[in-house]
C-alpha cells in the first residue's frame, strides 16, 4: 500500500458474501423485550452489525479455506501439526508447541502445572479467563499496569506497559520463590487493547530473569502490538512486524495464545514453552483433557487455518488497515463529541457511557442503557463493560459499581468495510443527539455469577 495516499483501503476483495438482515424499529423493540434487554440473549441473526467481540469472528482468507481442504486428520503425527509448529517456532522461537482448542485451555494447562496455591502471578492486566484460571489454583492474579493505563482520558503511546517499580516491589514483598511466572498481555485487552512497548517488555524480562522467574506472554494480539511498536517506538519504523514479534518473544520463556484473535481463525490456540520438563508435564495434562499432543483438541484443518492465519496477520498492509480502521472509528466519534477511551486500542473503541449519560447513575447501568440504544437505533450490538458486568452486591442490598462504565465496539478482523463503519458512526451520532432522553435499567433476574451473560432487565 502506498502510504502517501490518504485513503487506507481494505487490503482484500470480497469472494464470498454473507447476507446481513435489516430489521424495522418495531422488530428490534420486540427482540429487545424478548431478550430482557440483554444483548447476549439476542439471536445473532437479528443483529445487523455485530461488534460484541473480535474473538473467533474474523473472516478467513481464500488461502486459509484452501489449506483447510488439505488438512491432515491423522490422529498422531499430523502433517498439519508440523506445519503449525514450524510457523509458531519461526515467530516465537520457542522450543515446544502445544496446540489447544482455545486460549483458556493453554492457560489452564500451564497454570495447573506451574502455579501452586498461595503463589502470586503479576501481569499488566489479567484477562478474565487468565485471572479465573489462576484463581482456580488458589493463587493470586495481580494487575500492575502503569497508572496511565487506568485513566480513560489520558493519552500515552503504551498504556499497556507494566509498572516496573510496582513489579520490583511485588517481588520484594512476595518473594521470588512465591512467583511462579510473570506475565505480559499483548495488547492489554482488559485495559482497552493498549500496547506494551519493546522497552517495557525488555525491562520486565530483565527483572524477571534477574530473579530467576520465567516471563510468559499472553500473545493473543501480538501482531497488533508489534504494529504499535513499529509506528510508535523509536528504532522500529524500518523493521518488519515479523522481526518485531520475534524480538518480543526472544525476551520471554513461553506464551499462551488464542488463535481466535491474531491467529485469524475461528477456533484454536496454543501453548509454547522453552522448558523441556514443564512442556512434558503440560503435554501429559493435555492428553488427559484436550487430546494427543499433535492435535490438542483441534481438527487437522483447524491447525492449517491457524498456521496460514499467523502468516497473514503479520502482513504490513493488513496491520496498517487493521489499526487504522479502529482509529478511523475513534476519530469520527470524537469529532461527533462522543467521549471515548483515548487513544483507541487495536481491536476496539470504548465509549465512556458515564461521561455521555451523566443523568443515569451506575445503579441503573448507563453503559447497558447505551448498548441497548445502539441496537434499538440501528441494529448494532456492542458489549457493556461496566456495572452490569462488574458490579458487586453489597451487604445492604445495594451494589458496588464498576470503576468505569464502558461500551465496547469490538471490530471483527476483515469482516466489515468502511461503509459499515460509517453507518455505525451515524447510528451513534443519532443516539448521541438524543442522549438526554435515555433512561436507565433495573435487573429483574440474575445468575449468582457472570450475571451479564444471562441477566434480564427492565427499562426504568
Ligand atoms: C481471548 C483472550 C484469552 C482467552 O482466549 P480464548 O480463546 O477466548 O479462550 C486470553 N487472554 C486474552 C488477552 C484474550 O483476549
Amino acid at each position: 500500500m502506498d502510504p502517501t495516499f490518504k485513503t487506507i483501503i481494505e487490503p482484500f476483495r470480497v469472494k464470498t458474501v454473507e447476507q446481513i438482515k435489516f430489521t424495522t424499529p418495531a422488530y428490534r423493540e420486540q427482540a429487545l423485550r424478548e431478550a430482557g434487554y440483554n444483548l447476549f440473549l439476542l439471536h445473532a441473526e437479528d443483529v445487523l452489525i455485530d461488534l460484541l467481540t473480535d474473538s473467533g469472528t474474523g473472516a478467513m482468507s481464500a488461502r486459509q479455506w484452501g489449506m483447510m481442504m488439505i488438512g491432515d486428520e491423522s490422529y498422531a503425527g499430523s502433517r498439519s501439526f508440523y506445519r503449525l509448529e514450524a510457523v509458531v517456532k519461526e515467530i516465537t522461537g520457542f522450543k515446544h508447541v502445544i496446540p489447544t482448542h482455545q486460549g483458556r485451555a493453554a492457560e489452564r494447562i500451564l497454570f495447573s502445572t506451574a502455579v501452586q496455591a498461595g503463589q502470586v502471578v503479576p501481569n499488566n492486566t489479567h484477562f478474565d479467563t487468565t485471572r479465573a484460571n489462576i484463581e482456580y489454583t488458589h493463587a493470586e492474579a495481580r494487575d500492575l499496569v502503569i497508572p496511565e493505563g487506568r485513566q480513560p482520558g489520558v493519552i500515552h503511546p503504551f498504556k499497556g506497559n507494566m509498572d516496573l517499580d510496582a513489579l520490583r516491589q511485588t517481588i520484594e514483598e512476595v518473594g521470588a520463590e512465591r512467583i511462579p511466572m510473570i506475565m505480559l498481555t499483548l495488547t492489554n485487552n482488559s485495559g482497552g487493547g493498549q500496547p506494551v512497548s519493546m522497552a517495557n517488555i525488555r525491562a520486565v524480562s530483565e527483572i524477571a530473569h534477574a530473579n530467576g522467574i520465567p516471563l510468559i506472554i499472553d500473545a493473543c494480539r501480538f501482531a497488533e502490538n508489534s504494529w504499535f511498536i513499529k509506528i510508535r517506538e523509536e528504532g522500529y519504523a524500518d523493521k518488519t512486524p515479523l522481526a518485531i514479534a520475534q524480538e518480543i518473544f526472544s525476551y520471554a520463556d513461553g506464551c499462551t495464545m488464542s488463535a481466535k484473535k491474531d491467529g485469524l481463525a475461528n477456533i484454536g490456540g496454543f501453548l509454547a514453552l522453552n522448558d523441556d520438563d514443564l512442556a512434558q508435564q503440560c503435554r501429559n495434562l493435555l492428553i488427559l483433557t484436550e487430546g494427543f499432543p499433535t492435535y490438542g483438541g483441534l481438527a487437522g484443518y483447524d491447525m492449517e487455518a491457524i498456521a496460514q492465519g499467523l502468516r497473514e496477520v503479520l502482513d504490513e498492509d493488513y496491520l496498517r488497515y487493521r489499526i487504522r480502521s479502529t482509529e478511523y472509528l475513534a476519530e469520527a466519534l470524537t469529532a461527533e463529541g462522543v467521549p471515548i477511551v483515548q487513544p483507541p486500542g487495536g481491536h476496539a473503541v470504548y465509549i465512556d457511557a458515564r461521561a455521555m449519560l451523566p443523568q443515569i447513575p451506575s445503579s441503573q447501568y448507563p453503559a447497558q442503557a447505551l448498548a441497548v440504544e445502539l441496537y434499538r437505533e440501528g441494529g448494532i450490538r456492542p458489549v457493556e463493560i461496566g456495572s452490569m458486568m462488574f458490579g458487586r452486591p453489597r451487604e445492604d442490598g445495594t451494589e458496588e459499581p464498576a470503576a468505569l462504565e464502558l461500551v465496547r465496539l469490538t471490530i471483527p478482523r476483515r469482516v466489515y468495510t468502511q461503509s459499515h463503519i460509517d453507518y455505525v458512526i451515524e447510528v451513534i451520532a443519532r443516539v448521541n443527539a438524543r442522549r438526554e432522553d435515555i433512561r436507565g435499567y433495573r435487573i429483574v433476574w440474575q445468575a449468582p455469577f457472570l450475571r451479564h451473560f444471562t441477566a434480564r432487565l427492565e427499562p426504568l
